[in-house]
């Protein structure tokens, strides 16, 4: 169980000197209760009050990472069961699977996939992180070698299947550097795959068919000194997998129950055969509460909308997803296109640059920074009105793209055309143009 603040507060020097950024060490004990401080922002801890608050400050659900690079996956970490309490923190791995008694053409065509499949979106670009590579053939040297070509052809966090320790040592010895999951260690091999773990400092699997023989088995590698691991309860079927996945998620962040403090995996691919079926079971665990999501194969019709969804649940919502300022073209304009402006507002650029888009009329999109409020809130709090805007159009850089002299404004803020105007000078035209975003295509197609 975790310390209360006063509980912890006990265990501080108590000098107030503030070096922790708060003013009294009351203050940071709350902080650190509450998960909003970490214990090593106060520099006077002794040693013997450190092994206590480690305890309490640890997160409920232990955070670790898979791979390395640029394409390293976080898991874990998480403090909240709804989003909307604080954030989600570290989105869920999207694996694809690989089995070694596949056909060549199944391999390429899937590695081809895992690297073809990449979306940009509100600025990001979004693309699944982890390839599974399963040993079906009971051949450690085929696994082996699957194994180093993954490695070579790809820079996939790497999950590595099998539960026979000597394929296993054969695989983690290939691609160890790349830190990959070992999955899976169960009762049966847990005393083989302590070692491998151990040696090659790579996360753990661990699965067991319930919760209770799960807490048995994490209890036991934890008492080895094994600190990241992640957890498969062992079912496969949607129901019992949501409900297991929700029980260990309100188990350690509500009951503090750390035997189950541990990210998860899950496995859509073996749930069903259904393409259709599997991507709704993978879209059930990104919202509720899959640390990796292991899919049978990537298409784009089942991975865009997971990455979208996945998008959507790990942004934090007390922070609007914001566009940089500045100049966007849409299409191929030219120094005649159409100029219009809207604001820094991810959802607001990308339902405008859409419509332009489908008006096939090619423009400039100026994007001003109103910190991340759309149209109508940006001018009800005084940042997107008349001479705001006048001042970013002047200073964008508009007038080296265009030789006209025109910009056409949102129809939901015609009223700010006068001040924008004045402050533009008489060289300018500002245009009104529709109230709503639907209407720019017929508006720009219609000449404006
Ligand atoms: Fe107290 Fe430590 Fe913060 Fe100083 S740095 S105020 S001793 S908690």
């Amino acid at each position: 169980m975790g310390l209360t603040g006063i509980q912890i507060f006990k265990l501080l020097p108590k000098t107030n000197c503030k070096e922790c950024g708060v003013p009294t060490c009351l203050a940071f004990a709350m902080n650190l209760a509450a998960g909003k401080a970490e214990l090593s922002a106060c520099p006077y801890v002794s040693e013997d009050a450190k092994a206590l608050l480690a305890e309490a400050s640890a997160p409920p659900i232990r955070p670790l990472s898979i791979g390395t690079g640029e394409n390293v996956v976080k898991i874990g970490g998480e403090t909240v069961l709804f989003r909307h309490e604080k954030t989600f923190v570290n989105k869920p791995g999207l694996a694809i699977l690989l089995s070694d008694q596949m056909p060549e053409a199944e391999v390429a065509g899937r590695l081809q996939r895992f690297k073809d499949l990449k979306y940009e979106r509100v600025g990001l670009t979004l693309r699944p992180e982890m390839v599974a590579v399963k040993n079906d053939s009971n051949d450690p040297g085929k696994f082996e070698a699957l194994v180093k070509r993954v490695k070579a052809e790809t820079d996939a966090a790497l999950i590595l299947m099998t539960d026979h320790a000597g394929a296993m040592a054969a695989g983690v010895k290939a691609c160890a550097d790349r830190v990959p999951l070992i999955y899976a260690a169960t009762a049966g091999n847990a005393d083989a795959f302590v070692p491998l773990a151990q040696e090659a400092k790579c996360p753990l699997a661990v699965r067991a068919d319930s919760l209770e023989a799960l807490c048995q088995l994490t209890d036991k590698l934890t008492a080895a000194g094994l600190k990241d691991l992640v957890l498969d309860s062992g079912s496969r079927s949607l129901r019992r997998a949501f409900e297991e996945q929700t029980f260990i998620r309100r188990a350690a962040l509500v009951q503090k129950n750390r035997s189950l403090g541990f990210p998860t995996i899950t496995f859509p691919c073996e749930m069903t055969q259904d393409s259709m079926k599997e991507a709704l079971i993978a879209a059930t665990f990104v919202a509720k509460y899959a640390g990796i999501i292991v899919l049978s194969d990537f298409r784009g019709e089942v991975l865009f909308p997971l990455l979208v969804e996945r998008l959507n649940i790990y942004t934090d919502p007390q922070r609007p997803m914001m566009m940089q300022q500045g100049i966007y073209p849409v299409g191929n304009p030219t120094e005649d296109s159409p100029v219009l402006i809207t604001t820094n507002f991810s959802l607001t650029y990308f339902i405008v640059s859409g419509e332009i888009e489908s008006s096939r009329v090619p423009s400039w999109l100026l994007v001003m920074d109103t910190e991340g409020l759309s149209v109508l809130t940006a001018w009800a709090a005084g940042k997107f009105v008349g001479d705001a805007i006048g001042g970013f159009i002047k200073k964008s850089g508009i007038t080296e793209k265009v030789k006209h002299r025109r910009v056409i404004i949102p129809g939901a803020v015609a009223a700010v055309s006068g001040d924008l105007e004045e402050e533009l000078g008489k060289d300018w035209e500002v245009k009104i143009g529709p109230r709503e975003a639907a209407h720019i295509t017929a508006f720009l197609k219609t000449g404006n």
